[in-house]
C-alpha cells in the first residue's frame, strides 16, 4: 500500500495535469441566473429535437400535433407532455432510444422499488456528462482528488454503484468499488486505506454503524469526513443520527435512473437542501391532480426533463417523489436551484384510517428518541375491520441498563408523541437490537398486511 503522504502528492501532481475545474463543469456549476436560463432554453430545444427521433416521442408529438419547433424557450416547457413511469414501461425495452444501438455504450435499470424497473440507454457522450455532474456534486459535498472514497452501492444495473465510481474516479479520488453488503470488510477498508468519503444508503450506513457499537467499537474511530448518502428517503433526524454516530458530514444525495442516475441534485457545504444541476436538468414541481405548477416553494411532485441527454432524452418526466423548491439564495452562491429534502414518493403514501401518513413522519419522532437504535418497520394489518400500525422498533444498546419501568415509560412516551404526531394510536413493540431485518441499499419501511376490501 502506498504510504498516505506519497499518495497526496500523487494526487496533487494529478490536479496539475488535468485541470479539476474543467473535470466538474465548474463554468456551468458558476453560472448566473441569466445564464443559466438561456443555456437551458438553447438545450431544452435541443433535447426535444433529440427526443422527436424516438419511435416514442415521435408518436406522442403526431399525437398531439406538436412541431418541436414549437417549443423556443424554457417557459415553452408546458407545452410539452408530461412523460410517467408507465410511458417508459410501455415504452420497454428500446421505444425511447433515439439512437443507432451501435453509439449506445452503457445501459441501467431503475430498481425496480414499485414495479417493473425501466431501462435507461447512454451513449459515450451520456456517460461523459453523468461523471461530470457526479463529481462536481462530490466536489459540492467537499471532496477532494486527495480523498479515499468507498463506495459502499451496489453495482450492476443499480445505478449508485458505476453512477458514483465515474464521478468519484473523474474528480480524482482513490476509489475503492466495495459493492454492497459484507458489512465486516466494509468496515476493514475504511480503517486499513484510510477512507475519508464514503456513499451508502442512509439505512445501510446506520446498519454498519450500529453494527460497530455492538461489537464495542466506535464508528468515530473510522475517521470518515464526509458521507454521500441518498437513493432512499430519509430525515434531518436521521441525518443527525449518523453525523452523531460517525462524526461526519452526511450530504443528501439525490437522483433517479430515469435522469441518469445519482448526480442530478445534491447539497452543497451548507447543508440546506440540494442543488438541481440546472445546466443539465429543468426542474418544475407540479400539483399531481391538477397537474399545473405549484406556487413558489409549495410541495408537489418534482418533474425533470433532462437537457443534455442524446441515447434517451426523457421530457417532463414525473419522478413522483415530493418537494419543495427553496427558491431563496443559497450562501454558497451557486444559482441552481435547491430541492427541499424528499418527504417521500407519492406511492409511499399510507392511508390509515381516512389519515394520510409518509413513514418520514414516524422516523422523525422516532429519531429523537436515544435509546432507540436507527432501524425501524411499519407493519399495518387489520383487527376488527379497523387498520391498525405497530411501529417495531430496536434499542439502541445490548443490555438495557435502566429499570422495566423506565422502558416502559419510555414506550409510551414514544407512543404519545406517535399519536401527536398522525393523529391515531400507533402501537410499538420494542426489540432487541439488530433484532430488525438490516438493508444494504433501499430499506424496505412497510410490511402491509391489511385485508384488501372486497378480497
Ligand atoms: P426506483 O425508482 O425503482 O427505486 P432508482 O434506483 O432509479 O429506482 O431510484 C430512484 C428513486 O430513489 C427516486 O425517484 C427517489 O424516489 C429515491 N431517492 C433517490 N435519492 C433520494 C434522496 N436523496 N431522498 C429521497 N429519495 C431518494
Ligand atoms: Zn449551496
Amino acid at each position: 500500500m502506498l504510504d498516505y503522504a506519497l499518495r497526496r502528492v500523487l494526487n496533487i501532481q494529478g490536479i496539475i495535469m488535468i485541470d479539476l475545474q474543467e473535470r466538474i463543469g465548474a463554468r456551468y456549476e458558476w453560472m448566473s441566473a441569466d445564464e443559466l436560463a438561456d443555456l437551458q432554453s438553447q438545450l431544452l430545444r435541443r433535447s426535444v429535437a433529440q427526443a422527436a427521433k424516438s419511435p416514442y416521442y415521435s408518436a406522442k408529438f403526431k399525437k398531439l400535433g406538436l412541431d418541436p419547433a414549437d417549443i423556443q424557450s424554457r417557459d415553452d416547457i408546458t407545452k410539452l407532455p408530461l412523460t410517467t413511469k408507465e410511458d417508459l414501461r410501455l415504452s420497454y425495452p428500446t421505444g425511447m432510444l433515439t439512437v443507432d444501438p451501435e453509439l449506445v455504450i452503457r445501459m441501467h435499470t431503475s430498481s425496480g422499488t414499485t414495479g417493473k424497473p425501466t431501462a435507461i440507454f447512454y451513449t459515450q457522450e451520456d456517460v461523459n456528462n453523468w461523471a461530470e455532474l457526479m463529481a462536481r456534486s462530490l466536489h459540492a459535498a467537499g471532496a477532494r482528488p486527495t480523498d479515499v472514497f468507498q463506495n459502499m452501492s451496489g453495482y450492476g444495473l443499480f445505478t449508485g454503484g458505476l453512477g458514483l465510481h465515474y464521478g468519484a474516479e473523474r474528480l480524482g479520488m482513490w476509489v475503492i468499488p466495495a459493492g454492497a453488503g459484507n458489512t465486516a470488510r466494509q468496515i476493514m477498508v475504511i480503517r486499513d486505506f484510510h477512507v475519508t468519503v464514503v456513499h451508502a444508503t442512509p439505512s445501510y450506513a446506520m446498519h454498519v454503524a450500529e453494527r460497530m457499537v455492538q461489537e464495542g467499537d466506535d464508528p468515530r474511530s473510522l475517521n470518515i469526513k464526509i458521507a454521500a448518502l441518498g437513493a432512499e428517503p430519509y430525515t434531518e433526524e436521521m441525518r443527525h443520527k449518523l453525523q452523531d454516530l460517525y462524526g461526519f458530514k452526511a450530504m443528501n444525495s439525490y437522483g433517479l435512473s430515469e435522469m441518469n442516475g445519482p448526480g442530478v441534485a445534491f447539497e452543497c457545504e451548507y447543508q440546506d437542501g440540494m442543488h438541481v444541476w440546472e445546466d443539465s436538468y429543468l426542474a418544475e414541481v407540479i400539483n399531481p391532480e391538477t397537474l399545473k405548477p405549484v406556487g413558489a416553494g409549495e410541495i408537489g411532485e418534482l418533474v425533470l426533463t433532462t437537457l443534455r441527454r442524446t441515447a434517451m432524452p426523457i421530457i417532463r418526466y414525473r419522478t413522483r417523489d415530493l418537494t419543495r423548491l427553496i427558491v431563496d439564495e443559497c450562501p454558497c452562491g451557486r444559482k441552481h436551484a435547491r430541492l427541499a429534502r424528499m418527504v417521500g414518493r407519492s406511492d409511499d403514501m399510507l392511508i390509515i384510517r381516512g389519515v394520510n401518513v409518509f413513514p418520514s413522519q414516524l422516523e422523525e419522532v422516532i429519531m429523537r428518541h436515544e435509546w432507540l437504535g436507527g432501524n425501524y418497520v411499519i407493519h399495518l394489518n387489520t383487527k376488527e375491520s379497523l387498520d391498525q400500525m405497530t411501529v417495531k422498533v430496536e434499542l439502541a444498546k445490548t443490555g438495557f441498563d435502566g429499570s422495566i419501568e423506565t422502558l416502559r415509560a419510555r414506550r409510551s412516551d414514544l407512543m404519545k408523541q406517535l399519536r401527536e404526531q398522525v393523529g391515531f394510536t400507533v402501537n410499538v413493540d420494542v426489540m432487541e437490537p439488530g433484532s430488525l431485518p438490516a438493508s444494504e441499499g433501499k430499506a424496505k419501511r412497510v410490511i402491509d398486511e391489511r385485508e384488501k376490501v372486497g378480497a
